[in-house]
């Protein structure tokens, strides 16, 4: 096999920007169409090898997106940062604590991880709490790459305006979301791969997200074997942004599977 040699299935739990699609009380031809395809989710992707289930990111529709994906169990989580699309919807992994009767282990940068401390008191406070809340082992990433569970995890720094964010290499795959750029020591990690997640908010330039156009240089300049675009918000129709992009760049959707590392 050309790519991994940890088969990957790849499963797109949300595909839109913080505000989801539709976005509140907005009726533009995107918001109120009828392709599924233009329904966006907040952004987050579920990754299953070995019989394991390693999530990124826990968004605000987390619950709805663990129950349309029916996952029976969390194996890991990882964080891209802390802004609020990618973490409100920690709480939610209590069920997984109770089937699986353990704690679920967390992976961010030490930013990601105080931020989240922060966020959610409650879970880390040291006092015996009257309800359940979430059962988590918090691992901080300096940035090195790990193994998880038989795979190796590489984290990227990417730069989404003035913060700092990870991206995450696994296998050939790698998804990255929430960048306005690409360090070049983050390009540098990024040959070879079949899967390719990018960050495309929009056409119109914006300071802490890239663009089709910017996103469209970087599958250029990368050459992974298939893009997808993530992040998106309700300026991108689905089938008419895509039927403007070559075979090997689409736009991400939720429910969408991939299969990493097969042939074509
Ligand atoms: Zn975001
Ligand atoms: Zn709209
Ligand atoms: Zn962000």
């Amino acid at each position: 096999m050309p790519f991994s040699s940890v088969p990957l299935r790849i499963t797109v739990l949300g595909s839109g920007t913080s505000m989801g699609v539709p976005t509140i009380g907005c009726h533009c031809d995107v918001c109120s169409s009828n392709d599924p395809r233009d329904n966006r989710l907040r952004p987050s992707i579920l990754v299953r090898y070995g019989g394991r289930n390693v999530l990124i990111d826990t968004t605000p529709d987390f619950r709805t997106q663990a129950l349309r994906a029916k996952i029976n169990r969390l194996d890991a989580i990882l964080f891209t940062h802390e802004h609020a699309d990618h973490i409100m919807g920690l709480d939610d992994v209590r069920p997984f604590n109770f089937r699986q009767k353990g704690a679920i282990p967390i992976f961010g940068s030490e930013e990601t991880l105080d931020a989240i401390r922060h966020t959610f008191r409650y879970i880390f406070n040291e006092d015996l709490p009257q309800s359940s809340i979430p059962n988590l082992e918090t691992h901080v990433l300096d940035g090195s790459a790990f193994d998880l569970y038989g795979l190796e995890i590489r984290p990227l720094r990417l730069l989404h305006g003035r913060g700092v964010v990870y991206g995450y290499r696994f296998g050939s795959a790698a998804y990255l979301t929430d960048h306005s750029e690409i360090p070049p020591e983050a390009l540098e990690q990024l040959g070879g791969l079949d899967v390719l997640f990018l960050d495309a908010l929009r056409h119109k330039p914006h300071p802490t997200h890239s663009t089709v156009e910017r996103s469209m240089a970087y599958a250029e300049l990368l050459n992974p074997r298939r893009t997808y675009f993530t992040h998106i918000c309700h300026e991108l129709p689905h089938a008419r942004t895509e039927s403007g992009l070559p075979p090997h760049i689409r736009l991400a959707y939720d429910g969408l599977e991939i299969t990493v590392g097969d042939p074509l």
